[in-house]
């Protein structure tokens, strides 16, 4: 499932490769995603002037106070390709822009969803409402963090996932997050001191920050059916290396289960 850093990474290469240009035609073969798909006809003629990032939705502001509102869900992709290039298995939708670029749309597993909204009102869209602050604007501050942690038993783990304390952290970069700020991810999050939660709070900036900078290499790829922004693993320091051994002490590193989802971390250098 795509994190934070690879939306803003298709955002910045939806941005590059379709901002500025006019939506001559759009074509959609599949009604249904996880929501019904929105006619989207009206749009055409309107000139795309910003794509934006809330959390991990894309919002794609036409001119005349059209939003699209777009999540990629488990497996959704975009690409931008020629307009006679070939439809690509699972492609649902095509927006055709001036200058000869085709976006298109492909979501084998139709978890994605698209949804409208007017450009000057979209926070109060339903899906966006009562998303909690953006980790990488001034909104995510020490302060509300740390009060926010303070009413809260649970594992930090389940805390710093929880999108109303803070959106976009997704399973991978919390384990990464709480290796770098030295924090155990079963520690109950009124029990994490509060200079490691000031660690935590810059951890997750830069953990986030770091993915979105390796993945800029990788919009490049964006204009081949076969090329998508992917994760960026080498720049995992615990994420997927259970038994392997850790960067700071050399033991090996270990693996749990936290609602369900894996965690990765040190059981010497987080605590
Ligand atoms: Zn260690």
């Amino acid at each position: 499932m795509p994190e934070l850093p690879e939306v803003e990474v298709v955002r910045m290469a939806l941005d590059d490769a379709v901002c500025e240009r006019s939506l001559l035609s759009v074509c959609c073969t599949q009604p249904r995603l996880r929501y019904p798909v929105p006619d989207l006809s009206h749009l055409c003629g309107l000139r795309l002037q910003a794509v934006e990032r809330r959390a991990k939705y894309l919002l794609l502001h036409f001119n005349q106070n059209h939003t699209v509102i777009w999540h990629l869900g488990m497996s959704g992709q975009f690409h931008v390709l020629t307009p006679d290039a070939p439809a690509a298995k699972h492609e649902h939708l095509r927006l055709e822009f001036d200058g000869g670029a085709s976006l298109r749309y492909r979501d084998p597993r139709r978890f994605g969803c698209v949804g409208l909204s007017n450009s000057d009102r979209w926070q109060q869209h339903p899906w966006l409402a009562k998303l909690g602050p953006e980790p990488l604007t001034t909104s995510f501050t020490l302060e509300r963090f740390y009060h926010d942690l303070q009413q809260r038993r649970c594992a930090i783990k389940q805390v710093i996932m929880d999108g109303r304390v803070v959106v976009g952290v997704g399973n991978i970069y919390a384990s990464e997050a709480l290796f770098k700020a030295g924090i155990h991810p079963k520690r109950a999050a009124n029990r994490v001191a509060k200079h490691r939660v000031l660690l935590l709070h810059e951890a997750i900036r830069k953990v986030l920050t770091a993915a979105i900078q390796a993945g800029g290499s990788t919009i490049q790829s964006f204009a081949r059916p076969d090329g998508r922004p992917g994760y960026f693993a080498h720049e995992f320091r615990v994420y997927g290396r259970a038994n392997q051994p850790c960067y700071h002490c050399q033991q090996a590193l270990r693996q749990c289960k936290q609602q369900g989802r894996s965690t990765f971390y040190c059981v010497y250098c987080q605590r």
